[in-house]
């Protein structure tokens, strides 16, 4: 098959062909429909996080069932299904304490369940290493049973590729971690692919107003699609001082879709007292944000968010659901497609923010 190998940080990706093995027990082998490029995806690629060469990057996808492993009892051949970012193995500690987001058989892995690879070099027979058990970024992949969701067959699949990652995070990150109620008002920084999502999580739970902040005026025009009532741009106006005058108070909830830890300060600054900023967005190892401890006996929240304290086979469902029920965009996210071959363009137009999600279609 065709895949986009890494090969290290700051080099192109390059397409080449793999092998790839079929499933072994427990697993599934998926011809994959539609990949996202993801910001995090881009963060291994320049090395901000380390990851070893080579490898398939890529964790944002859905396709269809080509083959199950001994065991696989959740879905057969020809099944839709999204690939889920945490996997939920329902029986560790937090999967059995409802909190599936966190489950411990999410792994910072590079191989396997099992230790191997399923994944070679063609021209020199070379094992290559997985990445977050998904290595979307080719034709085919193989995961764990427990890293994919069934889906129902009736939504266009190539469509559903953001589902398992911007989608469920920025979404949830609203439903489930915040718990956002109507007419709260809610500022979010950041309009790339979990922004847009927390905005429509947002506009789903019926908040207002809903603030969006970028310093990209086409992701604002983005924002204003998927719900934002009030549009902020931070690189003109103080957002802080904005989010204020537009609440009169300060915002009940502040979500940092970027990761960064000036913007988690804007977000936390920007909030009434009671009020809550969510930290969404993946911040570089070690980042560091300090909080003004009087502002907490305001009962001000910092929380954190691990993949919108989603439930997979609960909330992507329901994501598909909604989407078909046209109560959530997909399709207004995908700005662009492009074939594997032109994923470096691809990532090329995600750093110049020209896109909310490239897409590779195959
Ligand atoms: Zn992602
Ligand atoms: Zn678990």
């Amino acid at each position: 098959m065709k895949a986009a190998v890494f090969h290290g940080p700051n080099q192109p990706l390059a397409i080449e062909e793999v092998d790839i093995e079929p499933p072994k027990k427990g697993e599934v082998l998926v011809k994959i429909a539609g990949t996202g490029l993801c910001r995090s995806d881009l963060h291994f690629i320049e090395g901000i996080f380390p990851w070893p060469a080579p490898s398939i990057l890529g964790h944002e996808a859905a396709g269809v069932v080509e083959q199950t492993g001994d065991g696989v009892t959740s879905v057969q051949p020809g099944d839709h299904v999204v690939f889920a970012v945490t996997p939920s193995c329902g029986v560790c500690r937090y999967c059995a304490a409802g909190k599936p987001y966190l489950c411990s058989a999410a792994s910072g892995s590079h191989m396997m369940k099992d230790g191997t690879s399923r994944l070679k070099l063609r021209r020199d027979g070379r094992l290559l290493f997985h990445f977050l058990g998904i290595s979307s970024f080719a034709e085919y992949a193989v995961a764990s049973e427990i890293s994919i969701v069934k889906v129902r067959d009736d939504a266009p699949i190539e469509k559903l590729s953001t589902v398992g990652c911007a989608v469920v995070t920025g979404v949830g990150a609203v439903l489930n971690t915040a718990r956002v109620t109507p007419g709260k008002s809610v500022a979010v920084f950041g309009c790339g692919g979990v922004g847009l999502n927390v905005v429509q999580g947002a506009s789903l739970v019926g908040a207002w107003p809903i603030i969006a902040v970028d310093t990209v005026n086409n992701k604002l025009a983005l924002a204003e699609q998927f719900g934002a009532t009030h549009l902020v741009n931070s690189a003109r106006e103080h957002p802080v001082l904005k989010v204020h005058e537009i609440t009169g108070s300060g915002a009940d909830f502040a979500f940092d879709a970027v990761g960064d830890v000036d913007v988690l300060g804007q977000a936390f600054d920007s909030l009434d007292r009671g009020g809550t900023a969510v930290m969404v967005g993946l911040s570089p190892l070690g980042a560091k944000y300090a909080v003004d401890t009087m502002s907490l006996f305001n009962d001000k929240n910092l929380r954190g968010c691990a993949y919108g304290s989603a439930s997979i086979h609960h909330d992507i469902p329901m994501l598909v659901d909604l989407y078909l029920a046209k109560r959530i965009k997909l399709d207004e996210l995908i700005s662009r497609t492009y074939p594997l071959e032109a994923i470096n363009e691809a990532f090329d137009s995600m750093k110049k923010g020209e896109v909310a999600r490239a897409v590779i279609t195959f």
